[in-house]
């Protein structure tokens, strides 16, 4: 039995059963049978089931909010946050899935002559194991696309918030999904690895451990996955950027759900003209924001997923201010508040290579960095483990756009920090340690198919298949050779 309670209050929110790990292969099972018929529905039929559901979660938006604040013990906004972009997630897919998930005529092996089509098929039954961070956006926000695009899914929640991935499930059902088509196993390290013997795609989103064991066991049955992992993400300041904006953004970037998402703004360069005008700006802003729990939208900064995550996150600060980093802002103990808030923290005189600069903290600090020149921000911002997300403060559009070029990252926001989630035509994911694969835009939907490439040749008895084999001379092998370079210079047909 999984007991959960909010994180924020102590409170008793709920309970789901662990599932047993023998009724895993019979669950996927059920999902394998039902997902023949739902591959073949047409794309509309599917549709019609995700956009009333996604009008039922805006109906229903405050169930939907208290369900992720119970168990996560986030801020309203961070909640807020997730709905909306599920709700977005949907509203893309159900516009623009359809032409992604359409069969293409491409060109022919011989042009003119033969004629090839590119579909995608469903790979049958999708894995997702999911973390704790964004229980409704990580969960339900990937399942849709893998179910418009005709799989099933079996969803692993994090063990630690199992709860709002039941509710999302139940409203799919109100829609008119059927339950075997997204099946929910609960349970922690074992449930995942058991699930992972039988589906047929991995899509797993946590932290990079874990990641390696993921990738480890796909390979061992050779299954196709994806992997969303952790990040060290950095934002730069140039001289010339709007300080006021960027110190915002930053608070944006770095505070959001307790610093607690994968694209969080931990480490950031600044030019040393601007920088402690920026560091002033920041630390004031930051002392302003109100750190606590309530179901109303007045606080900015919310708990912590757990005390044990708390105090590790507290203990980083600690150890940082030991080694001679300054406090700009934050780093105080809030056990006024109880025992899983972190005061939002900035600090400086941070030693690059300290742990608080290089591991994820996965919390809401961040350190401030002065440099000399841009060179110098985008070799430091590069010298990472990690290349998942990165943020560019600048004067002028030309001047950001060349150092995104040049950062080992999987997104860039110019003149934001986390407007990427939102941006649901572009790919999201990692480069390096953070991950391979990626959500969102067309990859995000396509990751959930195989390609299936038919060929068909206008001539009947397979005449182009053994065409080499008619040549019998040398003459004709050359005059071959002389089609195939003439073949180079014919525009339309290369
Ligand atoms: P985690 O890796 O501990 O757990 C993630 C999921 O993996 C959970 O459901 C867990 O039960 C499961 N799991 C545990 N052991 C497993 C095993 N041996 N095999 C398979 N699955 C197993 O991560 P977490 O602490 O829940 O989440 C925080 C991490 O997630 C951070 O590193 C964060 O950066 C990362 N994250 C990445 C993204 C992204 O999109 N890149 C998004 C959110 C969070």
């Amino acid at each position: 039995m999984l007991e959960i309670r909010n994180p924020a209050t102590g409170e008793r929110v709920g309970s789901v059963e662990r599932t047993p790990l023998e009724h895993i292969p019979d669950l996927v099972a059920g999902a394998r049978k039902s997902q023949k018929a739902w591959g073949a529905l047409r794309f509309s039929e599917r549709a019609g089931i995700l956009g009333r559901f996604h009008d039922l979660i805006l109906d229903r938006s405050d169930e939907v909010l208290d369900a992720i604040q119970s168990e996560t013990g986030k801020s309203r906004r961070d909640a807020l946050a997730e709905l909306v972009t599920v709700a977005g997630t949907a509203r893309y897919y159900l516009a623009h899935g359809e032409g992604f998930l359409a069969s293409q005529r491409k060109r022919g092996a011989i042009p003119l002559l033969t004629h090839s089509t590119l579909d995608h098929r469903p790979h049958g039954v999708v894995g997702l194991i999911v973390p704790w961070n964004y229980p409704f956006l990580l969960s339900i926000g990937d399942a849709l696309p893998a179910l418009l695009a005709g799989n099933a899914v079996m969803l692993k929640p994090s063990e630690i918030t199992p709860l709002t991935a039941v509710l999302g499930k139940t409203l799919l059902e109100k829609s008119g999904l059927e339950p075997e088509l997204l099946g929910i196993v609960q349970g922690g390290a074992e449930a995942a690895t058991e699930l992972l013997r039988h589906i047929d795609y991995m899509g797993f989103t946590g932290s990079t451990a874990t990641g390696r064991k993921v990738a480890v066991a796909a390979a061992k049955r050779l299954i196709p996955f994806s992997l969303e992992l952790g990040g060290k993400n950095p934002m730069i300041v140039l001289k010339d950027a709007p300080l006021q904006e960027a110190a915002e953004g930053l608070l944006a970037g770095a505070f959001s759900n307790a610093g607690q998402t994968c694209i969080s703004i931990e480490r950031v360069y600044v030019e040393a003209p601007v920088f402690d005008r920026f560091s002033a700006l920041v630390a004031d802003r930051t002392k302003a924001l109100k750190v606590g729990w309530s179901r109303a939208f007045d606080m900015d900064v919310g708990s912590m997923i757990h005390a044990a995550h708390a105090a590790k996150v507290q203990d980083s600060i600690d150890a940082a201010v030991r080694a001679g980093a300054t406090v700009l802002a934050g780093a105080n103990r809030r056990s006024d508040l109880g025992t899983t808030f972190v005061e939002p923290t900035i600090l400086t005189h941070v030693d690059q290579r300290a742990p608080i600069a290089t591991e994820e903290t996965f919390g809401p600090v961040v350190s401030l960095h002065r440099v000399g020149s841009r060179d110098e921000a985008i070799a430091l911002a590069n010298d990472s483990q990690y290349g998942l997300h990165a943020s560019v403060w600048a004067g002028g559009s030309a001047p950001a756009m060349g150092i995104a070029h040049q950062l080992e990252a999987g997104s860039v926001a110019i003149n934001s920090t986390l407007l990427i989630y939102n941006a649901f035509d572009l790919p999201m994911g990692g480069v390096k340690l953070s991950g391979i694969g990626r959500r969102h835009a067309e990859q995000g939907i396509l990751r959930y198919t195989q390609a299936r490439s038919i060929v068909r040749s206008f001539e009947s008895g397979g005449g182009y298949d053994n065409m080499l084999g008619r040549i019998r001379s040398n003459k004709a092998a050359a005059a071959i050779l002389k089609a195939v370079r003439l073949w180079r210079r014919i525009p339309g047909i290369r």
